[in-house]
């Protein structure tokens, strides 16, 4: 049963029924876009969960990122039960989780939890230490693969002798990573982007900027040895880039040389050419490091003519623009900006890696998760052309596995987003946004009655010099329907009146409220 992450990207988080218990299999948030502004994450309802919370077993984390593993806390306080992840998700999470639910995850070992065969399965991907699923309960064989890539050059690549042998043995279901389903070829190798950016850094004469995900370990890793080699420090801004450090710091993911890392004002007495910047900011965020050293406000650092910047990411669906701005206002500056494909590469595996992943594990049935619909049917033609028949899910779906084969039930669980908002849970829902959207577009003037005489505030209007205009509307209405109780009430002929005269003035009229 996906509950999240099947029809849209995010919130994932897949579970497995047998004999009465649940496996849970990540347990991710979803950043919300500009259809939800103000709002600060998005999480999987929980509700149908809570209700069967006795009988949960257990919670697997594939892997680290926020789409995989922000909604756990959450989740944890209703369905309680010991979670298993590998180290650098571990250290993640020790913030958020009680320590003493927090189990290792092995991969090439299997252990029992309830009816199920749980076993760790390494798969390479855009963070250091993630892994895939299988899942073997009722004499059925599931793998689930998390995020993945099939690159080879990394150092610790996916499993493919082990993928193969699963394979050989035979697997019921493949529940398979449909992120990049839409884009022919493969990802690209680290490896590759490693030698891009170490060759950006040796040809850098002023101050080097990158910025990327926080995740990105590897890379992170590579420009820390190829500054140490080169005589640069590192300068690192913006908290999610210090967390993900301090994290892969702990379980030994990274390794800088000593004395390598500089705080911000260090930095910025610094000759540019002995020092090199990674901040936040790769999706255009304009209050992180990039968006601020863009803007020039940030307090220590900045970029300007003979500086370069790398950015080595790609924007997530929907941030090209805010990306874009941000790049312009560098440029602006005189910074180079580098920002060519060999500079990135993708996590997770694109269509010849789809293929090949489905050659090895000869899955008799493909369950596509991680994507919206337009991704999920691409993995589904792709299994269709390999002869393997799919089903593509929405979120609160039931597939049902026997020795018949797997087939789509006609009940639902309940399955939806829950806003996270300042300290509250659920309680932005659909109605609230419309309203908010609507107010960011159109505006508001409120109209009060105070001691008698009119006042107009407006916010996100451009009233200046109608105002005088508006106040007479309003007085005019209020005393209008004073006179003639019998009509409208004194609020309703004020809003209208007010409302009718930024029409005429303006040709637009923002919201109107009216507190008289
Ligand atoms: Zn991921």
């Amino acid at each position: 049963m996906p509950l999240g992450g099947c029809g849209e990207f995010g919130r994932n988080l897949t579970v497995y029924e047998a004999e009465g218990k649940l496996l849970c299999v990540d347990c991710g948030g979803q950043i919300p876009d500009d259809e939800a502004p103000g709002v600060d994450l998005f999480i999987p309802d929980f509700a149908w969960l809570a209700a069967r919370a006795g009988d949960v077993v257990g919670w697997i984390l594939t892997h680290a990122h926020e789409d995989h593993i922000a909604a756990l806390p959450h989740a944890l306080a209703v369905a309680p039960a010991p979670v298993y992840a590998r180290p650098l998700t571990l250290a993640l999470l020790r913030e958020s989780v009680d320590q003493s639910q927090l189990r290792p995850f092995v991969p090439g070992t299997t252990r029992q939890l309830g009816p199920f065969s749980v076993e760790a399965l390494e798969v390479a991907h855009s963070i250091p230490d993630a892994c895939a699923v299988v899942i073997g309960a009722a004499g059925r064989r599931i793998v689930h693969t998390g995020d993945l890539k099939l690159d080879q050059a990394v150092t610790r690549p996916t499993d493919l002798g082990r993928l193969r042998a699963l394979g050989d043995e035979g697997v019921d279901l493949l529940v398979a990573d449909s992120t990049n389903a839409t884009r022919p070829g493969r990802s690209g190798s680290e490896t590759d982007v490693a030698r891009a950016l170490v060759a950006e850094l040796e040809r850098a004469r002023g101050r080097i900027a990158f910025t990327f995900f926080s995740s990105s370990i590897q890379r992170i890793g590579t420009v820390f040895d190829a500054c140490a080699r080169v005589g640069r420090k590192v300068c690192v801004e913006g908290r999610g880039l210090r967390e993900m450090i301090a994290a892969a710091l702990t379980v030994g993911a990274l390794r800088p040389a000593a004395d390598l890392l500089v705080d911000a004002d260090t930095a910025a007495t610094l000759p540019p050419s002995r020092v090199a910047l990674l901040l936040t900011g790769s999706q255009g965020e304009p209050r992180a490091a990039l968006g601020r050293v863009a803007s020039g406000e940030h307090p220590y650092l900045s970029l300007g003519r003979g500086d370069t910047l790398v950015l080595s990411s790609r924007p997530v669906p929907g941030n090209e623009r805010a990306v874009a701005r941000v790049v312009d206002r560098i440029l602006a500056l005189g910074v180079r900006v580098l920002d060519a494909p060999a500079l990135h590469a993708s996590g997770h595996a694109a269509q010849d890696e789809l293929r090949e992943l489905m050659d090895l594990v000869r899955p008799r049935t493909l369950l596509p998760i991680h994507g919206a619909r337009r991704q999920l049917f691409a993995h589904a033609d792709l299994a269709e052309a390999a002869g393997v028949p799919s089903f593509v899910l929405v979120d609160g779906d039931v597939l049902e596995l026997d020795e018949r084969g797997a087939r789509l039930l006609d009940e639902r669980v309940p399955a939806g987003r829950v806003s996270l908002e300042g300290t509250q849970m659920g309680d932005v829902d659909g109605e609230t946004l419309r309203a908010r959207r609507r107010l960011a577009w159109e505006g508001v003037a409120f109209v009060a009655d105070v001691g008698g005489r009119m006042r107009v505030t407006t916010m996100g209007v451009a009233a200046e010099n109608v105002l005088p205009a508006l106040i007479a509307a309003a007085e005019a209405a209020a005393e209008a329907a004073r006179k003639d109780p019998g009509s409208v009430d004194v609020a309703t002929a004020v809003r209208r009146a007010v409302a009718r005269a930024f029409l005429a003035a303006r040709g637009k009229k923002p919201r109107v409220i009216a507190l008289v």
